[in-house]
Formats: C-alpha cells, sequence, structure tokens
C-alpha cells in the first residue's frame, strides 16, 4: 500500500515530482547522462540552476537586491552563517525565541556578536507565538523561525521594526505569500516544502553584506556565494535538480496564492476535527498560533495514545509520531500534501472508537 508521509521532514513531495525526480536519474532530459553523473558545470545543470533561480525570484517576487543562493549545510549551518555574515561582536541582534530550532540560532550567534531575546514562549514549552511585545531600536536584524515545526506554532503577522527580519522559513517557505520587503535573509533547508535534504535556499539583501569587520572564509562569505552563483564548489547538483521539479510544481498549481488557499483548507479540516472530537486536544494555546504546516494534538485520555496510532497507521498514514518534546501526534501537512491525504487522517479520527 502507498502510504500517506505525514512525516516533518525529510517530508512528503508531490508524486509527480517523484516520477520525474526517478526518471532524471536514469536518463536527464533525453541527455543520455543520469542526472547523478552530470557536472555542475555542465550546460544542463546550468539550466537548471537558472530556471530554479528564476522559478523563485517569479514566485516570491524576489528582485534584483536580492541573491538567491542554493548552499549546503542546512538550516543549522546558517544559524551561524547569518551572524557571521551580518554582525559585529558589538552589535546587537534581536530574537523572537519560539522554539528549539530559535534557541539554537541564538546560541550560535552569541558566537559572534550580542543577542537580545525581545519575547520568548519557552516558559509554556513554546505553546504559542508572542504578540505583546515592541521591537527596541538599534538593532542589527531581528531573527525568527515563521514555522516551528516541532511546536506546530507558525507566525501570522511579522514583528513591526525597521531593522531587517532575518527568518528561518524551513518548514513553511513558498506555503503562503509573504511581505518579502520586511526580509534581509530568508533561509530554508529543501527537506520539509522544497525537495529532498542536502540544499539549503537562501535569499539575501545584497545590501546588508559587507559590514562585518571579521574575515570570512569563502565558502561562509554570502557574496563569494552571489558572486559565483552558488557554484563557488560543487553544489548538491541532485537536490537542486529535485528543488527545480517541485517549483515548477508550485508554479503548475497556481504559485504562492493557491498554495495558501490550498494549506488553509487542509489545515482547518484537520484543526476542525481536533476542535468536534472530544477524544483529541490540540497542544496550541490559541487559534492564532497554530501552524498551517505542522498540527499537533494528543489523545485526551492517555491511554489511546497507541491504539490511535495503530488505527492512523493501518490508514496507510505515516510519521505522525510527535516530537519527543511535545509528545502526542504531529502532521505535517506540508505544500505537497493532498487535501485526501488530510481527509484520510480525519476520517481515522471520527471513527476511532
Ligand atoms: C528542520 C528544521 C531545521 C533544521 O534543518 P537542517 O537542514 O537539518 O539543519 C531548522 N529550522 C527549522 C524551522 C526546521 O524545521
Amino acid at each position: 500500500m502507498k502510504k500517506i508521509n505525514f512525516s516533518a521532514g525529510p517530508a512528503i513531495l508531490p508524486a509527480s515530482v517523484i516520477t520525474q525526480a526517478a526518471a532524471a536519474v536514469e536518463n536527464l532530459d533525453g541527455s543520455g547522462l543520469s542526472v547523478l553523473e552530470i557536472s555542475h558545470r555542465s550546460d544542463a545543470f546550468d539550466a537548471v540552476l537558472q530556471e530554479a533561480e528564476a522559478l523563485i525570484r517569479e514566485l516570491m517576487n524576489v528582485g534584483d537586491e536580492y541573491g538567491v543562493l542554493f548552499l549546503s549545510g542546512g538550516a543549522s549551518t546558517q544559524f551561524f552563517y547569518t551572524a557571521m555574515n551580518l554582525l559585529n561582536p558589538e552589535e546587537t541582534a534581536g530574537f523572537l525565541d519560539t522554539g528549539a530550532w530559535s534557541a539554537k540560532a541564538i546560541k550560535e550567534t552569541k558566537l559572534f556578536g550580542k543577542v537580545d531575546i525581545i519575547a520568548s514562549s519557552e516558559a509554556a514549552n513554546y505553546n504559542y507565538i508572542p504578540r505583546d511585545y515592541s521591537v527596541p531600536e538599534g538593532l542589527k536584524y531581528v531573527h525568527l523561525t515563521s514555522n516551528n515545526t516541532i511546536f506546530g506554532t507558525q507566525f501570522r503577522d511579522f514583528p513591526e521594526t525597521d531593522a531587517p527580519l532575518v527568518a528561518d522559513m524551513s518548514s513553511d517557505i513558498f506555503s503562503r505569500r509573504i511581505p518579502l520587503e520586511k526580509f534581509g535573509i530568508i533561509y530554508a533547508g529543501a527537506q520539509k516544502n522544497l525537495g529532498p535534504a542536502g540544499v539549503t535556499l537562501v535569499i539575501v539583501r545584497k545590501d546588508l553584506l559587507g559590514t562585518v569587520q571579521r574575515p570570512l572564509p569563502s565558502m561562509l562569505d554570502y557574496r563569494v556565494q552571489i558572486k559565483g552563483g552558488s557554484t563557488f564548489n560543487t553544489p548538491p547538483v541532485y537536490p537542486i535538480y529535485v528543488m527545480m521539479l517541485t517549483l515548477r510544481w508550485i508554479k503548475e498549481q497556481g504559485g504562492l496564492e493557491a498554495m495558501e488557499k490550498h494549506n488553509e483548507r487542509k489545515a482547518k479540516l484537520l484543526y476542525d476535527e481536533i476542535d468536534r472530537n472530544p477524544r483529541f486536544e490540540g497542544t496550541v494555546a490559541n487559534e492564532y498560533s497554530r501552524s498551517l504546516m505542522n498540527v499537533t494534538f494528543t489523545c485526551t485520555d492517555d491511554a489511546d495514545t497507541d491504539a490511535f496510532l495503530a488505527a492512523a497507521e493501518a490508514a496507510g498514514c505515516d510519521g505522525i509520531t510527535g516530537h519527543r518534546s511535545v509528545g502526542g501526534f504531529r502532521a505535517s501537512i506540508y505544500n505537497s500534501m493532498p487535501y485526501e491525504g488530510v481527509e484520510t487522517l480525519v476520517n481515522v479520527m471520527k471513527n476511532f472508537k
């Protein structure tokens, strides 16, 4: 039986992308070569890189003032890369501390400059997105995690500040429209909403670069990567190829506006059932904070947990076990999750005896 992949990441990809990605392993666009064996300096790969970048620029309306980079090292490398490139030791970055990934970014940033935690939901095990805060003046940038994959929370509105926002969008990039002009850097590991693990998308406003005094190793300097068109060294060719296929798919679906509608509709179906069904409870403190990407919930009676997991698995729902720091269940319903996949899970909940 084909399983429905609710895993938090690496995560579900569109079925048509998997088919095309598999075909390209045999023969890339009739070239007689596998995508796995083409040179990163070949015309064929250059076309892939160009198309991926063009799709990103088109879908998100990204102008020339931003560089678009395909790097390796995951979002976790961007936790320090951003600070290394933007923050001098005497300067301060503001942080919205909304989960384990934010906390990791804070730790790494402290290696390079000062950190001011503007607001935090840590005391409530990160079960909400803070709203009552004001951003102080004089910050070099403000960092946030737009969607908290582990805790099932997501920013709906972004902070009011003149400082550029630096955002870890690993788990909700391209899932909705965003006010790009507020952002100085957006980064995202591909393996949640964009493709397989191995490539990290970075969108960076060029005028923010070159203000740090420290010498930067070439690989860790956004300017070097921009100049080299993400091919300063050998980039992750295959993950970039699959990301390009996924971006084509997003465009075919109708772009970010269509993704947003699709994601709202799926999340509503699941949250409505959690709210309606007395045997389940959401783990997020308020509706405003609920993520459209990672839906976290528990059984009202702990004793039901194993039986519900078994019922979901019997219906083909894979990967719904919650993160150990929250418990219960987490259904990750990224862009590529079809509405019917969520319906299957909701039917298991409805029929759960
Ligand atoms: C998965 C995830 C990460 C970690 O990404 P890596 O690519 O494994 O480093 C960071 N931030 C968020 C929000 C994530 O969901």
